[in-house]
């Protein structure tokens, strides 16, 4: 069978070396007690070194500074659209969100169950998309925090650089983009991801958030998704997601021997490159919606010239061997994710495939 690659948005591929390092790892035994990964106490010291050596390795790829708090908690991305304001929103009546498109929407259809929401940017909705603005920004005087998507997955856009909110805390949702190139933790209040995209498996979001933003009074918050709980007791106050942790800890040690998030970004630039390229010269038969300058590296969204075409397309890539590159069901046409374990081999034999498919159908 000829090699096989998954597009997938997420849950995406992981790198076959983590895989592999699961297969036996995971069901291994531990010498004391006999318990696999599976089977272990949270509050033991094997899973406590598990999660101290995640943290550990989290916190030495980002270079996350010391007033800052990693946790790792159970749920997705969009448990976090309503942690995040339940937690910062504290005595203050606004928050802040620039809309992006689709998952910052998402985000701020659950903050406004909590607060009043400020829309403080919005992203070029007509084409070419665009990300929003870097200035002027709407920040209201009572505003929490302002939030943002640095990269929607959905959409396909990317911001091209950091919005500056002042005294504002600029707090992101990463889900898509955490760990795909270096980034400035302390240009942050908070940052969250799922991991399902380059952190491992789903199940699990990590948080890193300011020390001094767990002070600030909670609303009714359940304990478990109380940051300050979280972070008095080290992401143990209940149990937490223990595979995805020990997957993530997989994935942070192979990131670092593939040249930490320097590396990350230099390949995953290499790879969007190629693909934005190929679909500009394909002379109109492939397009993207996107602007230049504000297109996702990692979430590439294109379309064919002829809508009638795409299911075609899809399927012609998925018997060779390509799969999963079916666009957000908001949007349609199609989306090739290239997170971190997507190697060129694979965008090599996506480029090819359009090009095979232009010959017999252009
Ligand atoms: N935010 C972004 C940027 C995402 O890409 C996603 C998932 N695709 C989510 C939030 C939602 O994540 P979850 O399904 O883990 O709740």
């Amino acid at each position: 069978m000829s090699a096989r690659y998954n597009f997938a948005a997420g849950s995406s591929e992981m790198p076959a070396a983590v895989l592999e390092r699961a297969r036996t790892e995971l069901f291994a035994r531990a010498d004391d007690d006999g318990s696999t990964a599976f089977e272990r106490p949270f509050t033991g010291a094997t899973f406590g070194a598990t999660l101290a050596h995640a943290r550990a390795r989290l916190k030495d790829l980002l270079a996350v500074p010391d007033n800052y708090h990693i946790l790792f908690l159970a749920g997705g991305a969009t448990q976090q659209f309503s942690m995040v304001p339940l937690n910062l929103l504290g005595n203050a009546a606004h928050v802040a969100y620039a809309d992006s498109g689709h998952w910052s929407q998402r985000a701020i259809g659950e903050a406004g169950r909590y607060a009043a929401v400020t829309i403080a940017a919005r992203y070029q909705g007509e084409r070419p998309l665009a990300a929003p603005p870097l200035s002027p920004w709407r920040l209201p005087d009572d505003c929490a925090y302002c939030h943002i998507t640095p990269n929607e997955t959905a959409d396909g856009i990317a911001y091209p650089a950091l919005p500056d909110c002042g005294a504002v805390p600029l707090v992101a949702d990463a889900t898509s983009c955490l760990l795909t190139a270096p980034l400035d933790v302390s240009r942050f209040g908070l940052l969250y991801a799922a991991a399902q995209k380059n952190l491992g498996i789903a199940g699990m979001t990590v948080v890193i958030v300011r020390d001094d933003l767990l002070r600030r009074p909670a609303l009714l918050v359940p304990s478990s998704c109380d940051y300050r709980v979280q972070a008095a007791q080290g992401s143990r106050a209940n149990t937490p997601p223990t595979i995805a942790i020990v997957l993530a800890g997989m994935m942070f040690d192979w990131i670092v021997q593939q040249g930490g998030l320097a590396g990350m970004q230099a390949c995953g630039q290499r790879k969007a490159a190629l693909l934005y390229d190929a679909i500009d010269t394909s002379a109109g038969f492939f397009r993207a919606p996107v602007a230049p300058g504000h297109r996702s590296p990692v979430n590439v969204r294109f379309e064919l010239a002829y809508p009638a075409l795409t299911t075609p397309f899809i399927e012609y890539a998925a018997q060779n061997g390509l799969h999963n590159l079916r666009g957000h069901g908001a949007f349609g046409g199609v989306r090739a994710s290239l997170y971190n374990a997507m190697p060129e081999e694979g965008l090599r034999a996506l480029i090819a495939c359009m090009a095979d498919f232009t010959r017999n159908h252009g």
